[in-house]
């Protein structure tokens, strides 16, 4: 479909400004849906009040008359009554309106009712009265040079023409469902006759939007996992176990199963396409490394994305020490290595001279062309869009996909979510974690915060202090990185080293000063929340969150994750104004997946899934969260579908049209 001109009123100007709305051909203009309504209905004016928006039609008594307030400012006033009333209406700067109203003139006037002055400030005055029953009026968001009106006709204009649109539920469902028929459902959208044909017309679209969704995602898995050209690799098991044996600590259940999982993937001719999912200090960089030895030993390169420089450089320094006896080569690209280093660093990953490459997103923005890249690891991965992802899936042949995320997601949404994954959870943490002691703290027992944070000190443990903005004045001026690192100095300096870190410092300053935590050269550091994701210094016992208030649950339960990676007893203490419902829940539970289960029920989806939002998974009217009993629903039939249809000729069709999609999804 396209043809966008063809439609009554559409030149090549109108053209040009639908583009700039997204919309390119006609299909995308039937599915432009409004972003809210106006109903009207006649308001009952025995029951207003002052200041109070209402809707009345009327007739118009005697001329409307110009006011001018000043050059730019003027108004029109006019009477109008109705069978019981007249009222005194004023519209600002709608001139035009002393030509086009007459005595007697039946008109509708929405605005706000002074009662004291017995006056409609009115928004809008429309030629005409109300019709009986209530109307609902679409709003659509549109652009400058195109008005909301002009955007409603062409769109009606559009649905007259001749098209043909694409029904993808397939028979058996609409029969079980009763769907009325598309067109007519896209029409009640537009411009719905009453909320009962709108309810019906809405839930037949959302309900395809899903059924599209969950049938793509579930048809790439099946390709993905049966790509002819995935690799199967074969390796020295001994060396493998030699190299876990050789690791610090013993791996805990959910690490053992999801490191044989991976080994399995990485062993078959299938396609991998994995997700490990655990909380904060649940222990993946391990796993990740332990997968990236698998590939190394199968004779394949592997490259670790991840989202900040601090956290690429902790991951290279742990593999350096890990691989350090075992012949693999690591090494490290972001964007702030010199050109000299690049160029060779750069060299050694075409021609295979290193096994291991860590990074940033400077691993898809440069041109790095791979040796034989057979493994990508993308660590906390709800971190990167889906595009980035796909950059670096190109660079290889087809390598297999593994993906970190410490934001755990609750079983049932990670089916649909991440349906085209597949999902290991690591919930057992490593033998002898403690929960963090989490407490929240009143602004004005700063002193007792203090106190707490010496005992740490004391013991030679080490401490966050988390505020919300570098520097500035207004809202943050009292807790911010700057104030709490000459605070906290002027507190502790005598005996601790304080030093702060924040995204303003260049690449190195900031790596240097974690170098010096992590080796214990620092007590108290001072950070936004630049240190939220992956940070790992087990000394640390303390985090201290200034206005803990201003962050969201999840945020907060990353910046407590990084105290408690160790063995001893760790704290969090929340500092705020207010208490709150969130804070509450962060002091009663430590477990990420409740956590995230309330966030789920609190928030938008789109915060909870990061990159996946409605509108990359093509949803226009189903929300995810909104609609999640729908979705469920879907899920299950599209799982029949698969079974019992998805072989039948009717069909092949649609899948068919699905495998375009894979390419670029
Ligand atoms: P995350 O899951 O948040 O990425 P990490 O992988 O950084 O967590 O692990 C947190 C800490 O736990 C690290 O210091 C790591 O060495 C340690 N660790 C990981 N697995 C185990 C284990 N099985 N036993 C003891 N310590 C472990
Ligand atoms: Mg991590």
């Amino acid at each position: 479909m396209s043809g966008l001109e063809k439609i009554e009123g559409v030149g090549p100007k109108t053209c040009m400004l639908l583009n700039k709305l997204g919309i390119y051909e006609l299909g995308d203009l039937l599915e432009y849906y409004p972003k809210k309504y106006n109903v009207i209905k006649r308001t009952d004016m025995r029951n207003v009040g002052h200041g109070d928006k209402v809707i009345i039609d009327g007739v118009v008594e005697g001329q409307p008359t110009v006011v001018n307030l000043s050059v730019k400012l003027k108004k029109v006033i006019f009477r109008i009554s109705n069978c019981s009333n007249i009222y005194n209406v004023s519209v600002f700067n709608q001139v035009y309106l002393c030509k086009e109203l007459r005595y007697g003139y039946m008109v509708t006037v929405i605005g706000k009712f002074d009662k004291f002055k017995n006056t409609i400030v009115a928004s809008e005055v429309r030629l005409g009265g109300l019709s009986k029953e209530v109307q609902i009026e679409p709003i659509y968001s549109t652009t400058e040079g195109l008005s909301r009106k002009s955007l409603d006709k062409i769109i009606q204009a559009a649905f007259l023409g001749d098209f043909l649109v694409k029904d993808y539920i397939p028979s058996y469902l609409q029969e079980k469902y009763h769907f009325a028929e598309k067109v007519w459902c896209m029409k009640q959208i537009h411009h719905p006759s009453d909320v009962v044909s709108y309810k019906r017309g809405l839930q037949r679209l959302k309900y395809e939007e899903f059924f599209l969704y969950l049938l793509r995602i579930n048809y790439l898995k099946r390709c993905i996992a049966y790509d002819p050209q995935a690799i199967s690799r074969k390796f020295d098991e001994i060396k493998l176990n030699k190299f876990i044996d050789s690791l610090a600590f013993s791996l805990t259940v959910d690490q053992e199963r999801a490191i044989s999982k991976i080994k399995e993937d990485l062993m078959n001719k299938r396609r991998m396409n994995r997700l490990v999912q655990g909380d904060v200090g649940s222990g993946k960089t391990i796993v990740a490394m332990i997968a990236s030895y698998i590939n190394f030993l199968s004779g394949y390169q592997t490259a670790l994305m991840v989202p900040t420089e601090i956290l690429a450089n902790q991951h290279y320094e742990n593999a350096l020490g890990l691989f350090k006896d075992t012949g693999m080569k690591v090494c490290l690209l972001t964007s702030s290595i010199g050109k000299r280093d690049r160029v060779s660093i750069l060299e050694a990953i075409g021609n295979g001279g290193v096994d291991l490459i860590i990074g940033t997103q400077s691993l898809i923005q440069e041109k790095v062309s791979y040796c034989n890249l057979g493994l990508i690891i993308t660590d906390e991965q709800h971190r990167f869009g889906v595009n980035q992802r796909n950059e670096l899936k190109n660079k290889g042949i087809l390598p297999d996909i593994l993906s970190m995320s410490a934001t755990p997601i609750p079983r049932t949404y990670a089916l649909t979510i991440y349906g085209d994954m597949e999902v290991s959870s690591i919930r057992t943490k490593p033998v002898g974690r403690r929960d963090v002691i989490t407490y929240y703290k009143r602004n004005k027992e700063l002193l007792r915060v203090l106190e707490l944070m010496k005992k740490e000190i004391d013991q030679k443990h080490q401490v966050y202090v988390i505020a919300p903005a570098i520097d500035g004045d207004g809202l943050n001026s009292l807790d911010n990185v700057m104030k709490l690192k000459e605070k906290m100095r002027l507190a502790f300096g005598k005996i601790a080293k304080v030093e702060a870190v924040h995204g303003r410092l260049g690449a190195d300053e900031k790596i240097e000063i974690m170098r010096n935590f992590e080796k214990g050269e620092i007590d108290i550091l001072i950070s936004t929340t630049v240190i939220e994701v992956g940070v790992n210094v087990p000394n640390a016992s303390m985090i201290v969150i200034f206005r803990a208030n201003l962050f969201g649950l999840s945020t907060l339960h990353q910046l407590r994750g990084r105290v408690g990676r160790g063995n001893i007893q760790s704290y969090c203490i929340l500092l705020s104004q207010e208490y709150s419902e969130r804070l509450k829940m962060l002091e009663n539970t430590s477990d990420g997946f409740q956590i995230s289960e309330y966030d789920f029920q609190h928030r938008g989806e789109g915060d909870l899934f990061g990159v996946r939002q409605s509108g990359e998974i093509g949803l226009k009217l189903a929300n995810v969260k909104r609609d999640f009993d729908l979705l469920v629903r879907v899920k299950e039939d599209v799982d029949v579908f698969f079974e019992h249809y998805s072989e039948c000729e009717e069909y092949v069709s649609l899948l068919k049209e699905l495998d375009v999609v894979k390419e670029n999804s």
